[in-house]
C-alpha cells in the first residue's frame, strides 16, 4: 500500500460508490492532464444518461477492490489511460501497470463491466501501449468489455478520437444496462462558485501548484506539487542570425537539495502572457482581481477544487488555466448557452456535435485556425460566458519539460536548458507565442533584477552506459542536442579524472552552419580534447538538396555497424518525434543491412534487441 494514498479513498472506493448510489467509476492515467480531463467529461456524461459516476486516481485506489464492483448493479469501470515515453504508464498508473501485469494477483473480474480509452501518439513506437494493456488484461481477468477499445492519437486529433469513441460508448452502455439511451441536454456544472470580498491576502493562492504559500515559504523536498523557485542565472541567444531564436538558459538549483543526472528533464511552471489575460478580462468586463473559489458540488469527490482556491480570476487565468490551446468540443458546447446570437450558438453547437459537418467545421475553425479562448470570444461577439464557468471548463495549464543540457559532474548546482522559441502566426493572422519559451525569453538576469522560475526535476531512463568505456553514438539534430551536451560533459569529467572513456560519436543537424550550429565552439573543443571522437554535422539548407543526420548515418554505415555490432555501443536519438526519429531508425536499418549483408528483417530484429537491452534509447517530443 502506497503511503500517499489518502485515507478517505483507501477506505474503499466501492463502499463509497455504494453509499452515494454510483455505478460508474472512471480511473485515469494522466501525465499532462488530458486523460484526467477526459475522465471528468465522461463522469459528466454519465449524469446525462441518468447514471452517477466518480473519477479517481488509480494511485489512490485499492486495486483489488475492482473485483468488488461486481456487487454494484449495472457497474462500469472506465479507464482513460495515457501512454508515456517509451510505451510506459504515467507516473500515477505505475502501480496499476504492475497490478495488471501480475493479473491482479489472481482476482477475478467476472460481472465487472469495463471500457478503455487510450491516449497516445502515433509518432511514438509503442503507440497506446498502456491502453492496449489495460484492455487486454481486463479481458483476461474475466471482465466484460462494453465497447471496443478507443485509441486517441495526439499527433492527429485526439479530441475527435475521444468524441467518436464516446459516441459508441454510451449507447453500448445503455444497451447493456437496458436503459434509455437518450441523453438529456442539461449542462452539468461540477463546481459552484463563491466570490469573496474579505479574504485575507495570505489565504489567497498566487500560483502555487498545491500548498498555500509554497513559492514564498520554500520547503524541500521539491517535486511536481512543490516546485523549487530557481534563479535564472544565464539566458543567452545561441543562434547567430536568421529569424528564429534558441535560448541557452541556466537555472540555479543551489540550496534546493535537487539532484539531477545527464539525461533527466527539468519542468518549468510558466505563466500565460498578461496581454491575453487582460484581453479576456476586458472582453468579459470582469474585475480580474476578484477573489473566488470553485468548490466541487459532489462532496464525495476526491478532487475538491479544479485548481488551488481561493484565488483571483487573474491568477487562475495566468497560472492555472490553459488559455492558448485550441478549445475542446465540450468547452464549445458549454459556451453555446452564453451566445446571444442564434447563428453563433448554432455554429458552436454544430462544432460540438458529432456530425461530419460539425467535425469538419471544428477541424477548420478551431484546430487549423488555432482558435483559443480569446480568439473565439473575439470572433463571436455575442458570447458572454460567466467567468467562473469558463474557469471550470478550460484545461489546466501544464508545466513544460526540457531535456537537461548539462552534466552535474561539471555543473552540480546549475541545470542548463536549450530551448527554441515558439512564435508563429495563425491562419487568422494572430501571433501565437509559446507559453514557456516566451516566459523564459523574458527572464533576463540583470544587475538589479534576479528572475526566478518554479521548476522541478523529473528522472528519466535516458542514461549513458554504466561503464564510461562503452562507446556511444548520439543522434540529435536541432534542440535534440540538449541531453548529448550533458552526456559529453559527463564523459569529459570522467576523462579529465583519468578514467578510460569509450568512443563518442555525435550526429548533429541544423539549417545553416553560420546561423544555428548550436554550441559549435564547445563541440569543437570537445573534439580537440578527445572526448568526442567524431562530430558529424548535417547542414540542411546550405546547399540545394537537404542533408539530414540520417544521410550522414548512411554515409558512415561502416562506422555505425562496427560500433553497434562489434563494439557493443549504445545508440541514442533525441529531438523531433514526428519524422526524424523514424527516419533515423530507417537509416540505421539500411546501414546495418548493407554492412552486414542482412535482410531488412534481420536488421530490424537486431535494432529491436538493442532496444530491449537498453542499448538503443530515444528522448523525443513532438
Ligand atoms: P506552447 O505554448 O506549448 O505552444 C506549442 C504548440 O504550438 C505546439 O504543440 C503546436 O501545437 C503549436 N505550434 C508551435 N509552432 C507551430 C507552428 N509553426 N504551426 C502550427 N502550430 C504550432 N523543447 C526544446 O526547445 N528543447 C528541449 O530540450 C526540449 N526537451 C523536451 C523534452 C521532453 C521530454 C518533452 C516532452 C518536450 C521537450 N521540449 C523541448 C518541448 C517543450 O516541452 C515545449 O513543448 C516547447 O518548448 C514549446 O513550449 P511552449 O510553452 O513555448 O509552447
Ligand atoms: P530545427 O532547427 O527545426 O531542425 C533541426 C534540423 O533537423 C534542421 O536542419 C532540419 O532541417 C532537420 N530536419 C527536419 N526534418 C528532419 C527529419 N525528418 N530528419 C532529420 N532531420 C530533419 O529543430 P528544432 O527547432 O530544434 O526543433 C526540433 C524538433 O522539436 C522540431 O522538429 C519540432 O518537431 C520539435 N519542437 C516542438 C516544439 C513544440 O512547440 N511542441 C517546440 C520546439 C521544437 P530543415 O528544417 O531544413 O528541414
Amino acid at each position: 500500500v502506497k503511503t500517499n494514498r489518502t485515507d478517505s479513498f483507501s477506505s474503499s472506493f466501492v463502499s463509497k460508490m455504494q453509499a452515494s448510489g454510483r455505478n460508474v467509476i472512471v480511473l485515469y492515467g494522466s501525465q499532462t492532464g488530458t486523460a484526467e480531463e477526459f475522465s471528468s467529461r465522461l463522469a459528466k456524461d454519465a449524469v446525462r444518461y441518468g447514471m452517477k459516476a466518480m473519477v479517481a486516481d488509480p494511485e489512490e485506489c485499492e486495486l483489488d477492490e475492482i473485483s468488488k464492483l461486481a456487487d454494484i448493479n449495472n457497474n462500469l469501470i472506465i479507464f482513460c489511460m495515457a501512454t508515456y515515453g517509451e510505451g510506459d504508464p504515467t507516473d500515477n498508473a505505475q502501480e496499476l501497470f504492475e497490478w495488471l501485469n501480475d493479473n491482479g494477483g489472481g482476482v477475478e473480474l467476472n460481472d465487472v463491466n469495463y471500457a478503455v480509452f487510450g491516449l497516445g501518439n502515433k509518432t511514438y513506437e509503442h503507440y497506446n501501449a498502456m491502453g492496449k494493456l489495460v484492455d487486454e488484461k481486463l479481458q483476461e481477468m474475466g471482465a466484460t468489455r462494453v465497447v471496443e477499445l478507443g485509441l486517441g492519437d495526439d499527433d492527429c486529433n485526439i479530441e475527435e478520437d475521444f468524441v467518436s469513441w464516446k459516441e459508441k460508448l454510451w449507447p453500448a452502455v445503455c444497451e447493456r444496462f437496458n436503459i434509455d439511451a437518450t441523453a438529456s441536454d442539461i449542462s452539468v456544472r461540477q463546481y459552484a462558485v463563491t466570490e469573496f470580498t474579505d479574504t485575507p491576502e495570505q489565504k489567497v493562492f498566487k500560483g502555487e501548484p498545491a500548498r498555500l504559500g509554497s513559492l514564498k515559504n520554500q520547503k524541500p523536498p521539491f517535486d511536481q506539487k512543490n516546485p523549487f523557485l530557481a534563479k535564472i542565472i544565464t539566458n543567452r541567444e545561441l543562434h547567430n542570425g536568421g529569424d528564429r531564436s534558441c535560448m541557452h538558459v541556466e537555472v540555479d538549483i543551489e540550496g534546493s537539495k535537487l539532484r539531477y543526472e545527464s539525461g533527466d528533464h527539468i519542468a518549468i511552471y510558466a505563466t500565460n502572457d498578461s496581454f491575453l489575460v487582460d484581453g479576456i478580462g476586458k472582453r468579459l468586463k470582469i474585475d480580474l482581481d476578484t477573489v473566488f473559489s470553485l468548490t466541487n458540488v459532489d462532496e464525495d469527490a476526491s478532487k475538491k477544487y479544479p485548481f488551488p482556491c481561493p484565488t483571483t480570476y487573474r491568477t487562475a487565468l495566468t497560472h492555472y488555466l490553459d488559455i492558448t490551446s485550441p478549445l475542446r468540443t465540450n468547452v464549445l458546447k458549454d459556451l453555446a448557452e452564453y451566445a446571444k446570437d442564434e447563428e453563433e450558438k448554432k455554429q458552436l453547437l454544430l462544432m460540438a456535435s458529432s456530425s461530419n459537418e460539425g467535425k469538419e467545421l471544428y477541424n477548420n475553425w478551431i484546430l487549423k485556425d488555432h482558435r483559443h479562448i480569446l480568439a473565439v470570444l473575439e470572433d463571436m461577439p455575442s458570447l458572454e460566458p460567466a467567468i467562473d464557468h469558463l474557469c471550470e471548463i478550460l484545461s489546466r495549464l501544464q508545466p513544460r519539460y526540457y531535456s537537461i543540457s548539462s552534466s552535474p559532474k561539471l555543473h552540480p548546482t546549475a541545470v542548463h536548458i536549450t530551448a527554441v522559441l515558439v512564435d508563429w502566426t495563425t491562419p487568422t493572422n494572430r501571433n501565437q507565442k509559446g507559453v514557456a519559451t516566451w516566459y523564459l525569453k523574458n527572464k533576463i538576469p540583470m544587475e538589479n533584477l534576479q528572475p526566478t522560475a518554479p521548476v522541478f526535476i523529473r528522472k528519466s531512463q535516458f542514461r549513458l552506459p554504466f561503464k564510461p568505456s562503452t562507446p556511444v553514438i548520439m543522434v540529435g539534430p536541432g534542440t535534440g542536442i540538449a541531453p548529448f551536451r550533458g552526456f559529453i560533459q559527463d564523459r569529459a569529467a570522467q576523462k579529465r579524472a583519468g578514467k578510460p572513456t569509450g568512443e563518442m560519436v555525435l550526429y548533429f543537424g541544423c539549417r545553416h552552419r553560420a546561423e544555428d550550429y548550436l554550441y559549435e565552439d564547445e563541440l569543437k573543443e570537445f573534439v580537440e580534447e578527445g572526448v568526442l571522437s567524431k562530430l558529424h554535422v548535417a547542414f540542411s539548407r546550405d546547399q540545394k538538396d537537404k542533408i539530414y543526420v540520417q544521410h550522414l548515418l548512411r554515409e558512415n554505415k561502416q562506422e555505425v555497424a562496427r560500433l553497434l555490432r562489434k563494439e557493443s555501443a549504445h545508440i541514442y536519438v533525441c529531438g523531433d518525434a514526428k519524422h526524424m526519429a523514424h527516419d533515423v531508425d530507417l537509416a540505421l536499418q539500411e546501414a546495418l543491412e548493407a554492412e552486414e549483408n542482412w535482410t531488412s528483417q534481420q536488421a530490424q530484429d537486431f535494432l529491436k534487441t538493442l532496444r530491449s537491452r537498453g542499448r538503443y534509447s530515444c528522448d523525443v517530443w513532438s
